[in-house]
């Protein structure tokens, strides 16, 4: 099909929900991606945080077709390699105790409110299962997560929302404290709000609601679905403000572009969910697993060392170009607030010269494939300049 055929059918047969950018993507390498017409763009995306190690990385699919050539898929009522291998990884590199599986960040958020509300009352009583989390969050779109997710935007149209949630401005370290009362179970937060426009949270802000959870007993759980995985420059970002969660929720960055979340709990509350209490069918499917085994296995600390280093360097170079106000995140995880025109037609106009960019809010929001050349970077950026004359 070519471009003009697949945009038809897409708009009669496929139910709306994204308002899509004027391209077809056909095939990429690395951080080069083509449409069906052969046009070559310089994706600053990577499938919004999904795609780590950039389009079809050659290890990625030797690890990824060799388990699919040996077990595709086993219920979750058997044992099975891979699963153990990511859980192993990801519990030795945060120092948390077990991984619950699921298929994407807002399942991942799921397991984390469940886990949240049994530990609260069953250990405190019944009505301790209220969850703080922030103004201008995003943590998903099934009903929990839409309802976690502190922005009016999200929360019309399908109505009755759960209860159980209140929300605290950002960095008011005051409000939290008055907000945690005896029947709150977790405050729920991401470190960098991405969809809410790359907005990092204060280091003292986040410190404060580790102390304040500690201190009563409350889970503090980070949302790294976006943020996770080496985007940042380190394996989590929580790492960047010295605190420790008790859980950490994963997707986007983890499977390489297979589809696979969860969330990693600590001590106090990895045996909270029990046989029975939740599940998946495809959680921790073993061809997911196989490529985020891969992923982890290439984030060693000079990888990561190396993408803080892009990242420094993408976020100079932005600042060098004078429509651009201010450049915000970390890593490559990158939002970039510009001067003389809308984020959104920025995006559009980088398109056509050939270069994929996000929005977040009101800005342009950069999250390249992990394993982006810095040959790769100046081409984007070269675009990037163009798009904004
Ligand atoms: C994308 C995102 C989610 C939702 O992930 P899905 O895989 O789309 O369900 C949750 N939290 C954060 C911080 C995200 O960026």
């Amino acid at each position: 099909m070519n471009k003009e055929m697949i945009r038809k059918t897409d708009n009669e047969k496929i139910v709306p929900t994204y308002s899509r950018y004027d391209m077809a993507a056909d095939k990429g390498k690395g951080a080069c991606c083509y449409d069906t017409d052969g046009k070559k763009y310089i994706d600053f995306t990577a499938g919004i945080g999904v795609n780590s190690l950039g389009f079809c990385d050659d290890a990625w699919i030797d690890a990824v077709t060799s388990q699919l050539k040996k077990l595709q898929h086993v219920s979750n009522l058997f044992y099975t390699e891979p699963q153990v291998k990511v859980a192993e990884a990801l519990t030795k590199r945060t120092g948390l105790s077990k991984v619950f599986f699921g298929n994407s960040g807002a399942e991942a958020n799921e397991a984390a409110i469940k886990t949240a509300r049994k530990y609260g009352t069953t250990r405190k009583g019944e009505n301790v299962n209220k969850i703080i989390t922030l103004e201008n969050s995003f943590h998903g779109r099934t009903m929990a997560a839409i309802t976690a997710t502190g922005q009016e935007h999200y929360h019309k149209y399908f109505t009755p929302f759960i209860g159980g949630f209140k929300y605290c401005k950002a960095n008011d370290i005051e409000q939290l404290k008055s907000l945690a009362d005896d029947e709150v179970c977790a405050v729920m937060m991401e470190m960098i709000q991405g969809e809410g426009g790359v907005m990092n949270l204060d280091m003292e802000f986040v410190k404060a609601a580790e102390e304040i959870c500690a201190a009563k007993d409350i889970l503090f759980i980070v949302d790294e679905v976006q943020t996770g995985i080496g985007r940042t420059g380190k394996l989590f970002a929580y790492e960047h403000f010295g605190v420790k969660p008790d859980i950490v929720t994963f997707a986007k960055g983890i499977g390489g572009g297979l589809p696979i979340g969860g969330a990693i709990m600590g001590e106090k509350c990895c045996d909270v969910l029990q046989p029975g209490d939740h599940g998946t069918t495809y959680g921790g499917n073993p061809v997911a697993c196989a490529g985020a085994c891969e992923v982890l296995s290439r984030l060693d600390d000079d990888f990561l060392t190396e993408v803080e280093k892009k990242g420094e360097y993408l976020r100079n170079r932005l600042m060098e170009l004078p429509q651009v106000k201010s450049v915000s995140g970390m890593g490559l995880m990158l939002g970039v607030e510009i001067d003389g025109k809308e984020a959104a037609a920025a995006v559009k106009e980088a398109l056509e010269g050939g270069l994929m960019i996000l929005t977040a809010k009101n800005k342009v929001r950069m999250l390249p494939p992990l394993t982006i050349t810095y040959d790769e970077l100046d081409q984007g950026i070269e675009i990037f300049k163009k798009a904004l004359m």
